[in-house]
C-alpha cells in the first residue's frame, strides 16, 4: 500500500513549533524580522509574497514589505539591499524572483549579506553546504529532507536519485542527501538510460519542470517518490513532475501535488528566519 506523505500537515507542525520558539525568544527580548522585496507586479510573485507575509504573521516574525515599482533600477534595488544589510533589526532579506529583465539577478543575490540570506542562494551559503559548514540552506530541498525525516523514511545508506540539477533544487538536494549519508546520483537532460538509473532509486526526488514526466516505468517497486514539480494545466488544476496515478501503485510512499513539497518551502523559509544559520 502506498503511503501519502502529507506536506501540508508536516509544514503545519513545523510552523507550530516555530511559533512556540518565537514566543520563547520574545520572552527573552529577541525579535525576528524578515524583509521581503518585490519588484514589479508579477501576479504569481504577489501570491508568494502574500503567503510569506501570512506565515510570518502566524509565527510571530515581524515582516517588512518593500513593493518596488517595475521600473526600479538595479542600483536602486542594490541600495535598498545595502540599507537592509546594515540594519541590526533585520535578520532576513528575501528578494522575490523572478526580477524584471533589466535587473541582473546574480548581482542582486550576491549583494545580500550571506548572514541574512534566508533563501540560501548566496554562493557563500551554497559553498558552506558543499563543504559541510553551517549556513543557510535552500528552502525547497531542506523541506524535502524534513518530509522524509518526519515521515520516518531513513536516508542513510539508501540509493537516492535526484532528477534535475538546478541551483535552487537539484544541486542542493543532492548535497543534503549526501550529508544525510545517502548514496546519491544526479540526473539531467544529458543523462543516458535515465529510466535505468531512476529504477535503482530507493528514494527518487524529481525536479525537472516537466508535467507528469515520471511514470511507473521510472520507478522501482517500493521506492519513495518525492515530487518537487508544480504545474497548472489548462483547467487550472495543479500537477507535478510525476504522473501520480501511474506511480502511486508501485511506490511505497509519495508526495501529492498540491499538498506535498509546496507547503514545505515556506515552512523552511520561516525556519531559516527563526533559527538563523544552522
Ligand atoms: P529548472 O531550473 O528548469 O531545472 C530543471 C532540471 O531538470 C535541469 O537540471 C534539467 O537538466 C533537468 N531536465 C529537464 N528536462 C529533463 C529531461 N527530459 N530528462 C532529464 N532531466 C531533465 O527547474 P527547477 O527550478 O529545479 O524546478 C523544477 C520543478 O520544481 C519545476 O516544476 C518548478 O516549478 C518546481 N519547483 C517547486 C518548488 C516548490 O516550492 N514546490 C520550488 C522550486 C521549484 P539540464 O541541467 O541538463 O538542463
Amino acid at each position: 500500500m502506498c503511503r501519502m506523505i502529507d506536506g501540508k500537515k508536516i509544514s503545519e507542525e513545523i510552523k507550530k513549533e516555530l511559533r512556540e520558539r518565537v514566543s520563547e525568544m520574545k520572552e527573552q527580548g529577541q525579535e525576528r524580522c524578515l524583509a521581503v522585496i518585490q519588484v514589479g507586479d508579477d501576479p504569481a510573485s504577489a501570491v508568494y509574497v502574500r503567503n510569506k507575509k501570512k506565515a510570518c504573521e502566524y509565527i510571530g516574525i515581524r515582516s517588512l514589505s518593500y513593493e518596488l515599482p517595475g521600473e526600479t533600477t538595479e542600483e536602486e534595488l542594490l541600495d535598498t539591499i545595502k540599507e537592509l544589510n546594515n540594519r541590526k533589526d533585520v535578520n532576513g532579506i528575501l528578494v522575490q524572483l523572478p526580477l524584471p529583465g533589466h535587473i541582473d539577478e546574480d548581482r542582486v543575490l550576491l549583494a545580500i549579506d550571506p548572514e541574512k540570506d534566508v533563501d540560501g542562494f548566496h554562493p557563500v551559503n551554497v559553498g558552506n553546504l558543499s563543504i559541510g559548514r553551517p549556513g543557510y540552506v535552500s528552502c525547497t530541498p531542506a523541506g524535502v529532507i524534513q518530509l522524509l525525516k518526519r515521515s520516518g523514511v531513513e536516508i542513510e545508506g539508501k540509493e537516492c536519485v535526484v532528477l534535475g540539477r538546478s541551483n535552487i533544487v537539484g544541486k542542493p538536494m543532492a548535497m543534503l542527501l549526501t550529508r544525510e549519508n545517502g548514496t546519491v546520483t544526479v540526473c539531467h537532460s544529458r543523462t543516458r538510460n535515465l529510466q535505468e538509473i531512476t529504477r535503482r532509486a530507493d528514494i527518487l526526488v524529481v525536479a525537472i519542470g516537466k508535467p507528469k514526466f515520471v511514470t511507473r516505468d521510472f520507478v522501482k517497486d517500493g521506492a519513495v517518490v518525492i515530487d518537487v514539480g508544480i504545474h497548472r494545466n489548462e483547467e487550472g488544476k495543479l500537477c507535478g513532475d510525476v504522473d501520480f496515478d501511474s506511480v502511486a501503485p508501485v511506490a511505497s510512499a509519495i508526495t501529492p501535488v498540491p499538498g506535498g513539497v509546496g507547503p514545505m518551502t515556506i515552512a523552511m523559509l520561516m525556519a531559516n528566519c527563526v533559527e538563523g544559520i544552522s
